[in-house]
């Protein structure tokens, strides 16, 4: 189990191989990451116990620049999977272009049960326990999930004390205030609105009034879902751990994200909208009443996979879509916003079905292409305004979805995973032919 990410990220490039232009050699090399490094971190909490955590760093792939990669707090990481999420950074980076190679970063723990205070020294500790591998022109980590803007400060600050001087530059996702950049915070949620806009256009298909399913409502999903909601598309199921809510006629989205920005769960925000369904005159299960109601309704996290949308929107954890539920899900498009939430062995159903899965090195590669657009600006010691980051977001995630419909149509390959991955194999494949093998 804590092998699958890995093994299926390993079964992506093996499909994508056959169509790719790669020399064995090099693809054998691509399939190892360079190095991780594993941590041990023991941390005193606020409750006077120590605790012994343990956290990893992944260097998978240099070839193309810097590695670069988010670091995420969550109970099931392990090294297998950190080195999963390695890896699909290098094929994101390569496929939108950056110069970069891929990195992640993981420690076990349930961010939940901890206090503020216990994050930060967590945080200021793992910094500490990686820092000789990071730097700003060798690996620059950045959010990702149950990790953020305030993590990446404690991690800057740590860096920096080391250095003896402020390095903005090693870690993006900041905070505004200390080198962060406008739109950074939202930038994978507007990635992933910009391609399922770019699909529907792609697929001849209208926005407007189409059905969405989000499951998860962090940071990605919450953005991806009230963009998507301005851009007319209908929001009809999101969810987090407690379940889904769902309603045909669309979820007020912005309702919905300030109760869970408030600190709400899903399971919560239903059942204080069912409690606001007034009894008026009538009968409180008067459909009639009810209907004038947003009154979602409560179905399961599996549930709200296989229900009859137009998108399906996975963005949360990986390995969602399997084998187990495929046959059972009704959605015409998957647009992956999470990191690997399908296994190949789904994603060779979905292609057979004609259900066009845009993959998740495009769709959710908005957060790094801003995070570059960060490191740049730290680099030139300016800053840009929210209005060029996002049309700048906007060309480069268009490019690169150009491009995979490109390939896609012109080699006729299975599905949009096989073109992204192709481009990604050989555009860093390229990078070690020219740089040839050391010594
Ligand atoms: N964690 C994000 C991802 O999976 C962003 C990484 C970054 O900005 O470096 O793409």
């Amino acid at each position: 189990m804590a092998d699958a990410p890995f093994e299926n990220m390993l079964a992506q490039m093996d499909r994508a191989k056959e169509y790719a232009d790669v020399d064995d050699g090099i693809f054998e090399r691509l399939k190892h990451p360079e190095r991780t490094l594993k941590v041990t971190l023991p941390v005193e909490l606020e409750s006077g116990d120590v605790e012994v955590f343990e956290g990893y760093r992944c260097q998978f792939n240099s070839a193309r620049g810097p590695f670069k990669g988010g670091v995420r707090f969550h109970p099931s990481v392990t090294q297998r999977e950190v080195e999963a999420l390695a890896g699909w950074m290098t094929w994101k980076t390569a496929l939108v272009d950056l110069p970069y190679g891929g990195a992640k970063g993981g420690v076990i723990c349930e961010p939940k049960e901890l206090t503020d205070r216990d994050l930060e020294r967590l945080t200021r500790r793992y910094t500490e326990g990686i820092r000789r591998m990071i730097g700003p022109e060798t690996d620059v980590p950045a959010p990702d999930m149950n990790t953020n803007p305030q993590t990446m400060a404690w991690m800057m600050d740590t860096y920096s004390m080391y250095e003896g001087h402020t390095v903005p530059q090693v870690v993006t996702g900041k905070p505004l205030e200390i080198g962060g950049t406008p739109g950074r915070v939202e930038a994978t949620g507007r990635g992933v609105s910009i391609v399922t806009g770019r699909l529907f256009e792609y697929l001849d298909r209208d926005l407007t009034d189409a059905t969405v399913a989000i499951q998860g409502f962090g940071n990605v999903g919450s953005n991806a879902a009230k963009l998507l909601d301005e851009a007319g598309a209908r929001i009809v199921a999101t969810s987090d751990v407690t379940g889904a809510a769902y309603d045909p006629d669309g979820l007020d989205v912005d309702a919905l994200d300030a109760h869970v920005a408030a600190g709400g769960l899903i399971d919560e925000y239903v059942a204080g909208t069912l409690r606001d369904v007034p009894t008026g005159d009538g009968d409180r299960n008067d459909d009639r009443d009810r209907s004038r109601w947003d009154a979602p309704e409560m179905l399961s996290n599996d549930e709200l996979l296989t229900l009859d949308v137009d998108v399906l929107i996975p963005a949360a954890v990986e390995g969602v879509i399997t084998e187990a539920n495929v046959h059972d899900l009704r959605a015409s498009a998957v647009v992956e916003a999470a990191n690997g939430p399908t296994t190949v062995a789904a994603d060779k159903v979905l292609s057979g079905r004609d259900v066009q899965v845009v993959p998740d090195i495009l769709a959710n590669a908005g957060g790094v292409i801003v995070s570059y657009l960060e490191w740049v600006q730290n680099a030139q010691e300016f800053s840009w305004p929210l209005e060029t980051v996002n049309a700048e977001l906007e060309r480069r995630i268009g490019t690169a979805f150009d491009q995979t419909i490109e390939q896609y149509d012109e080699k006729d390959l299975p599905d949009l995973r096989t073109a992204a991955y192709t481009l990604a194999l050989e555009r860093t494949a390229s990078a070690h032919e020219y740089r040839g093998l050391f010594p």
